[in-house]
């Protein structure tokens, strides 16, 4: 490619709006534009890079049998109806009507529609398993669209789905998949960390997420180094020993506390002069619309995803002030674990409050918090389980010695094993061994392919530009004639011929000056800058750089194929 006629449009001034390194450096390299928030054009340079990282995964998907087909981005809502999704799916669902009002959604993930093509085609046990996957824009209407193309409405997948006769079959296979994912992070050259998630609306038995490790990473992970890996959401808290009876504090009889405009666990520990982990936090929770009681020590975060799956609830949502005055005839913040048996809303506590002697919480009513409250005498809660966030002091819930450790990341890829959840909705069947219909037993599989192509540039860039790991670079190499002598000129062709019958490299003759091509060549991040000057062709050959180790050596002519190799 002649860069004098290529479409990269660089810039110098970094843009005002870009909210991350990365996508700073993709609008400065000419890689992508933005049309509006969270909705982004790919030109010719950035959708190289997009291609190099879809055909790395269609390798990968090929040798563990994955098949590839293509499918409608609009979606009949009947199939989402079946599934239950239409219902729960919420705002994140583009839905839309065609002329005569029939309804459809925008396809944000696609197991209704593998599923129906699934169920209507395969018949036997004999057939099974397949993996069926595709490259395809997906859209979801982001709550916060933010960081470029990472938490884009519109973006790029590979989504993949495979069907089995048995749950071991769909194991083994779950397995080949990960190794799969692994093969595709190295080869993208990725820093990454496979960790335990949640299944979130996508659903099923158990998931694996593969983090890309970077300080700016959305995601928090809770880590340690016996291996154990989970997302924040996931990860679990161990139940707290009793401590030896003889050492507890005796219980003190409740007393109520006049506490005149202090509602936060912050203020009203500063007013008793006591610690926030001597407090119980009652908050109140719509579970598919019905009120119920969470309690947490006053240090600790309720954890949504971990209460909801404790009340096996679709919906879950934080009450507001005025369902809590109604129901409890309570102002927020203060409501108590006593709440609960006032207002006759099941109450579910944490085993942080378990063993909490004489603590803290508000007195159900405006401006008075209890002192002395304790579990069992003065509450009981409906049930006590793991309901809080992993912090720090915690312990491995795995090798139970280490601490873990916190670090952030980014959610490059996500596995899940469905097991029947889509194919028993659905009535997707197949006959087995013995001629009896059973649901199909499935995994899906997806990757942001263009969200790859930020957390590279997460991951690995200097103040220069990006510095991009070899096999998804634009290009291998760009060619810099630093004048424009007829000798320089001339070099630079032949290396530029002998080079681009092997690979993709960027000749870049336009009339700048050295300082502006060398500046371009590294905001780009190609791993190789091949320059020629009339002191290198004196010298008898080239100058090669290396963007990431900035090593530069004189190589011969004869020689720059193999260096490159
Ligand atoms: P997140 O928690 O980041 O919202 P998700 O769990 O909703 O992700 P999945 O439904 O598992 O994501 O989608 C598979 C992959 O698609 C993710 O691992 C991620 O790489 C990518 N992805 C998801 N949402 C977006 C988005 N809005 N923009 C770009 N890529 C995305
Ligand atoms: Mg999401």
């Amino acid at each position: 490619m002649k860069y004098s006629k290529y479409f990269m449009p660089t810039l110098k001034q970094i843009p005002s709006d870009a909210d991350i390194v990365s996508q700073k450096l993709m609008l400065r390299a000419g890689l992508i534009r933005k049309l509006s928030a969270g909705i982004y054009e790919w030109l010719p340079a950035g959708y190289r890079i997009l291609k190099k990282v879809e055909q790395i995964i269609r390798e990968e998907m090929g040798a563990i049998s994955g098949q590839e087909l293509w499918l409608p981005a609009i979606q009949p809502k009947e199939l989402w109806l079946e599934s239950g999704r239409w219902n729960i799916y919420g705002k994140e669902l583009y839905r839309i009507k065609d002329r005569s009002d029939r309804e459809f959604c925008l396809g944000p993930t696609h197991e209704e529609i593998i599923t129906d093509i699934v169920r209507k085609e395969v018949r036997s046990y004999r057939q099974l398993p397949v993996m069926l996957y595709q490259f395809q824009t997906k859209f979801r209407d982001e709550i916060r669209p933010r960081f470029g193309v990472m938490r884009a409405k519109e973006f790029y997948m590979k989504d993949a789905y495979s069907f089995h006769a048995t749950d071991d079959d769909a194991e083994r296979y779950y397995e080949e998949v990960v190794k799969a994912y692994k093969k595709i992070c190295e080869r993208c050259g990725l820093k990454y960390r496979i960790v335990e998630a949640s299944a979130g609306a996508i659903g099923g038995s158990f998931s694996h997420e593969f983090m890309v490790l970077a300080d700016t990473g959305e995601e928090e992970l809770a880590v340690c180094n016996c291996g154990y890996g989970a997302n924040l959401e996931k990860a679990a808290c161990l139940r707290e020993e009793n401590s030896s009876s003889d050492s507890l504090p005796e219980m003190k009889a409740m007393e109520e506390v006049h506490t005149p405009n202090f509602k936060t666990v912050d203020e009203v520990s500063k007013f008793f002069g006591e610690k926030p982990s001597k407090f119980i936090k009652s908050l109140m929770y719509l579970a598919d619309g019905k009120p119920v009681m969470a309690l947490v020590r006053g240090d600790y975060e309720i954890n949504d995803e971990k209460l909801k799956n404790r009340l096996n609830a679709a919906e879950l949502v934080l009450a507001d002030a005025a369902t809590i005055e109604k129901i409890a005839g309570t102002p927020a913040g203060f409501l108590s674990p006593i709440t609960g048996k006032k207002s006759g809303i099941p109450v579910h506590a944490d085993y942080s409050v378990e063993h909490l002697v004489n603590a803290i919480s508000g007195a159900n009513k405006k401006d008075y918090h209890i002192k002395n409250i304790n579990i069992h005498r003065d509450y009981t809660p409906d049930s006590i389980s793991d309901l809080r966030n992993a912090a720090h002091g915690d312990k491995c819930p795995v090798c139970r010695r280490e601490q873990l450790k916190f670090i952030r990341g980014i959610e490059i890829g996500h596995t899940f094993k469905l097991g029947t959840k889509y194919s028993s909705a659905m009535n997707a069947v197949f006959l087995d061994e013995k001629g009896e219909r059973k649901n199909f037993i499935m995994g899906c599989y997806g990757i942001g392919v263009s969200r790859i192509v930020a957390a590279a540039i997460e991951q690995s860039y200097d103040n220069n530009g990006i510095i991009w790991p070899e096999n998804i670079a634009p290009f291998k190499a760009v060619i810099i004639p630093v004048s424009d002598s007829i000798p320089v000129k001339q070099e630079s062709m032949k290396i530029y011929e002998l080079l681009s019958s092997k690979y993709d490299v960027l000749l870049d003759d336009r009339n700048e000056r050295a300082g502006v091509k060398f500046k371009d060549a590294d905001l780009i991040g190609i791993p190789w800058r091949i320059t020629v000057s009339d002191k290198t062709i004196e010298k008898g050959g080239v100058e090669i750089k290396n963007r990431a180790s900035q090593s530069a050596q004189i190589v011969e002519y004869d020689k720059i194929l193999d260096f490159i190799k």
